[in-house]
């Protein structure tokens, strides 16, 4: 990778007093890299100690031209984090909870702020943020914020979109700006507000383009790819403008408080361990499941158990709550109290058993429920489920488990037959795929088995994923139920239903003209990706990690400042 220095950009930020400031090259290597398959070495690094640092630090990037792009813990999995950037952590210094109002169960917290140490400080309140995502040790709200992310249980708490009242953020110009409910004559801004102008756009684009958001936006609960623009369509009630930024991975405004809404801490669980003879099985089970309103579902495969065994750490954990040889188990959650919980595990044992699961019979419908109450093998079988990357990356090959389709949804009903038919496009190039995760809103972790370093693999790796994303259109759901776009659009090419999902004519593109109109768009790391998404798209591959069509001209241009 070509390193190239700036050092006047550098000079100018250690000047203007913006907190750390990081140019050399380990520090840009290693924000080079995120939790995705992508590899951009970023212009440096700035790590703020303040808000006023980071409102800085985008000054003078404003005036030397270059684009900033706002980093939390790094986790995402589409490249979100990485590009020929300035590169702004909040992670290290921003990280204070500013307001807790625990009567009214919300907070307002700086965006780096990592979701486990919220918790742990939320705990004695007696309250909790309860989008759980696996990465809840380093996942930070402002990121979370900026990916929409969501939980193992967003079944009973939604997404992160949903749990958010409002976020205080920096406009590209500069401007601070409060994004909060507004009504749809917008008499909550002030008549010199700078969102006034914005609100009206994105209210026009909603009311334009209802008609196409009601016809094309998946109904599936996970749909975290695109701007929120959903919300601005015309409706009784008012009309929350954090929504747009909620989901814009860093390409709309900085991020400098969010306001959150909390919910009391999880009671005495009950889990019903589901065990199933045969995958479809399993997955056609879910929809029959969460009738009984858990308030999680989720799915781990055989080749996780198997792989699980394997690992000491795990091996013991899985011999207690996993009988005999399943083919899938479903972790299915209830947190109502101990009656009622007892109420609906009876219910659930009943539901598999008219489902035809027994464990007397052989084959597909062998199975049954085990119960789990004792609160310390929940929380090590909640382990488990939350190690499930780390558990199939263990798998001892030249293969291994490669995501890019990996969080795909669809509607519940489809969800068996999405996952054949998927597991037959596997076949089709001579691999499989492993499965687990969050079979309570069909969006399952899957990933095909292969091995980067040799050329048909890379081929098949192209062709699985159009295939995939074909299926995901035919049963109307959604390309990304949990990691977002960024560069992963690119996979998307060709394929229509990405942009058919989100209005081929009139929704994306029209959005994008509509948003950079009212200048946004301003923060220019998304109009390069999107650039990038209408050009000639994976242009080579180096290594595992991605070259971009155009990465050349950037570097040209960067020599020049
Ligand atoms: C093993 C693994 C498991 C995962 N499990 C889940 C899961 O269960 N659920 C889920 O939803 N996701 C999951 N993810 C994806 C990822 O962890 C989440 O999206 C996470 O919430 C991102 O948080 P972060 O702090 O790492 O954000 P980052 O990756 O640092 O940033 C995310 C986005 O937010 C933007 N951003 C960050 N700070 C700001 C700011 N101040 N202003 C404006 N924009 C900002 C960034 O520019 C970027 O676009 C997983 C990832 C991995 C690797």
């Amino acid at each position: 990778m070509t390193i190239i220095a700036n050092p006047g950009l550098e000079r100018r930020l250690k000047s203007e007093n913006t907190g750390e400031v990081l140019f050399d090259g380990f520090t840009r290597a290693r924000y080079a890299t995120d939790a995705s398959s992508y590899q951009i070495m970023p212009l440096g690094v700035v790590v703020p100690k303040t808000v006023d640092q980071a409102e800085r630090a985008m000054a003078v990037a404003r005036a030397e031209g270059v684009t900033v792009l706002p980093r939390g813990g790094g986790t995402s999995q589409c490249g979100q984090t990485v590009n020929q950037s300035l590169v702004i952590d909040c992670s290290k210094y921003l990280n204070a909870i500013l307001v807790l109002d625990a009567a009214e169960k919300r907070c307002i917290v700086e965006p780096g702020i990592v979701l486990d140490e919220l918790n742990r400080q939320l705990k004695p309140h007696g309250l909790w943020f309860p989008v759980d995502v696996s990465t809840a040790s380093r996942a930070t709200i402002g990121g979370m914020t900026g990916n929409n992310s969501c939980g193992t249980r967003s079944l009973r708490y939604g997404t992160t979109r949903d749990n958010i009242y409002s976020v205080d953020a920096v406009l590209p110009d500069g401007t601070p700006a409060h994004f909060g409910a507004v009504s749809a004559d917008l008499s909550e801004l002030a008549p010199d507000s700078p969102l006034r102008p914005i609100a009206k756009s994105l209210l026009a684009l909603g009311e334009r383009e209802a008609d196409e958001i009601a016809a094309r936006f998946p109904k599936v609960q996970r749909r975290v790819g695109g701007y929120n623009i959903d919300e601005f369509v015309p409706k009784n009630t008012k009309h929350n403008l954090a929504h747009i930024l909620v989901g814009s991975e860093g390409t709309l405004a900085f991020t400098t408080k969010v306001e959150l809404k909390l919910w009391p801490v999880l009671g005495k669980r009950l889990v019903g361990v589901c065990h199933f003879g045969q995958f479809y099985e399993a997955m056609n089970a879910a929809q029959h499941l969460v009738k009984l309103r858990p308030i999680a579902v989720e799915l781990i495969d055989k080749t996780m158990l198997d792989l699980a065994r394997a690992i000491p750490l795990f091996r013991s954990t899985i011999e207690k709550f996993v009988r005999e040889e399943p083919e899938a188990i479903l972790l299915v959650e209830f947190d109502e109290g101990a009656d009622e919980n007892a109420r609906r595990m009876s219910e659930l044992v009943e539901l598999m058993g008219d489902l035809g699961f027994s464990w007397d019979k052989i084959g597909a419908k062998w199975g049954g429920v085990v119960e789990v109450a004792d609160p310390a093998l929940q929380t090590a079988i909640a382990d488990v489920r939350a190690s499930g990357l780390n558990i199939m990356m263990s798998m001892k090959d030249e293969r291994k488990p490669v995501s890019f389709i990996e969080d795909c949804a669809v509607p519940l009903e489809h969800l068996a037959e999405y996952t054949d038919k998927l597991t037959q496009v596997f076949e089709k190039y001579g691999t499989r795929g492993t499965w687990y995760a969050h079979a309570s809103v069909g969006c399952l972790h899957v990933r095909p088995v292969l091995n980067l370093k040799l050329e048909k693999d890379l081929k098949a790796m192209r062709a699985i994923a159009e295939e995939a994303f074909a299926l995901v259109r035919q049963f109307k759901g959604s390309h990304s139920g949990e990691h977002g776009d960024a560069y992963r659009a690119r996979l998307r090419r060709g394929e229509g239903a990405v942009r058919s999902q989100h209005g081929v004519q009139s929704g994306q593109d029209r959005r994008r003209a509509e948003i950079r109109r009212s200048r946004l768009f301003a923060l220019r790391p998304r109009i390069r990706r999107l650039r990038y998404e209408a050009g000639a798209g994976l242009v080579g591959i180096s290594g595992r990690r991605f070259r971009f069509p155009g990465r050349r001209r950037d570097v040209q241009q960067q020599r020049r400042l």
